[in-house]
């Protein structure tokens, strides 16, 4: 039984740890482990067993999580849902109302109506045609263990959040950068998809030091395209930018509470515009240091002083602020300026 073991994220028990009851044991494992926590709540609501968890999940159970559902299946964490509600999950409207015209029933009506009318005609003929689906959601007790679960983890990111913004208002960077580590050493997550990994450039670790170092700069910068904030207002944009940049997504209504926006900019696009510049920044040095001469702007955007600087090269020292002061499409500025030697590789 030892697949049996792995799945409830155990190690196999020596005879000795043999007088608790196997159920006691099942209860107490999946209820304390934040990976099979995690994997239930994907199934707070109803959804189909076979599209619960991803493959390169493996490593994190030491087997197939599709295994793993199985098991909680057999085990009762999870269990199957009425005809039904299976039948709304399974089909679309569209599907609905094929089924329902081919068997010469009305086909209006809401997806709960139509599904009704469905099972109430042939209640044995839509059970066989979804007899190969399986869906499932977390049984009432396993629901609300799971539920409270959600609630702390919640609770404490809540708590970080609140921490890292306390410690930004006061300019301790370093106590922020600690709190955000440990709250990301605490949390569990779910891997990512190893194909957004393989595009994701890993940078070597930063010291403490200079990951203070560049919040600190962050907080003096003024882009021109953000011109018209009030302070407060500034110092909500670096707020959320900074979150963001420690807990990996923002909390604009604690950073920018009330924010009404610049332009047609909202608090989001406004923190964008902060990060576009620190990288705009960071790349023009780094083509200064490798002795680069001229850039060119490189626009997706829309409106027409973007328009104006798409393509165009410039000399690093003429090259002009970005994201564009002038830009006034809704999502912020998009330009950006590459190296003139790769812009010519690029056709
Ligand atoms: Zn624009």
């Amino acid at each position: 039984m030892e697949w049996f073991d792995r799945l409830l994220g155990r190690k196999h028990p020596s005879s000795s740890q043999k007088s608790a009851s196997d159920t006691q044991l099942v209860t107490i494992n999946w209820a304390s482990s934040p990976p099979h926590l995690a994997l239930l709540q994907r199934f707070l609501s109803a959804r189909d067993a076979k599209d619960g968890a991803p493959d390169y999940w493996e490593p994190i159970f030491g087997m197939r999580p599709q295994c793993v559902i199985d098991g909680m299946v057999a085990l009762g964490l999870l269990e199957p849902v009425p005809l039904l509600e299976k039948i709304e999950i399974c089909h679309t409207g569209a599907e609905l109302k094929k089924i329902l015209s081919s068997r010469g029933l009305k086909v209006s009506g809401k997806k709960a109506e139509q599904a009704r009318r469905l099972v109430e005609a042939d209640p044995e003929g839509m059970e066989n045609l979804l007899v190969h689906r399986k869906v499932v959601r977390c049984a009432p007790a396993v629901s609300e263990v799971v539920s409270t679960w959600v609630a702390e983890q919640e609770k404490s990111s809540e708590m970080a959040i609140d921490g890292v913004i306390t410690a930004l208002r006061r300019r301790d960077f370093k106590t922020a950068i600690r709190i955000a580590d440990a709250y990301k050493e605490s949390r569990f997550q779910f891997p990512n998809h190893p194909a957004q990994d393989a595009m994701t450039i890993k940078s070597a670790p930063r010291s403490i030091e200079g990951r203070e170092a560049d919040f600190a700069t962050v907080f003096t910068l003024r882009p021109k395209i953000l011109n018209g904030l009030q302070p407060e207002q500034w110092e909500g944009i670096y707020l959320n930018y900074a979150v963001w940049q420690l807990l990996g997504s923002t909390a604009p209504g604690k950073c920018a509470p009330g924010f009404t926006g610049v332009g047609a900019m909202d608090s989001a696009t406004a923190t964008r515009m902060l990060s576009f510049y620190v990288k705009h920044q960071s790349d023009l040095a780094r083509m200064r240091e490798s002795g680069i001469k001229k850039a060119k702007v490189i626009g997706i955007g829309g409106c027409e002083a973007c328009f104006a600087l798409k393509d165009k090269t410039f000399r690093l020292d003429e090259l002009p602020e970005l994201p564009y002061k002038d830009c006034t499409c809704e999502l912020g500025c998009r330009c950006t300026a590459i190296d003139l030697a790769r812009a010519k590789r690029i056709p």
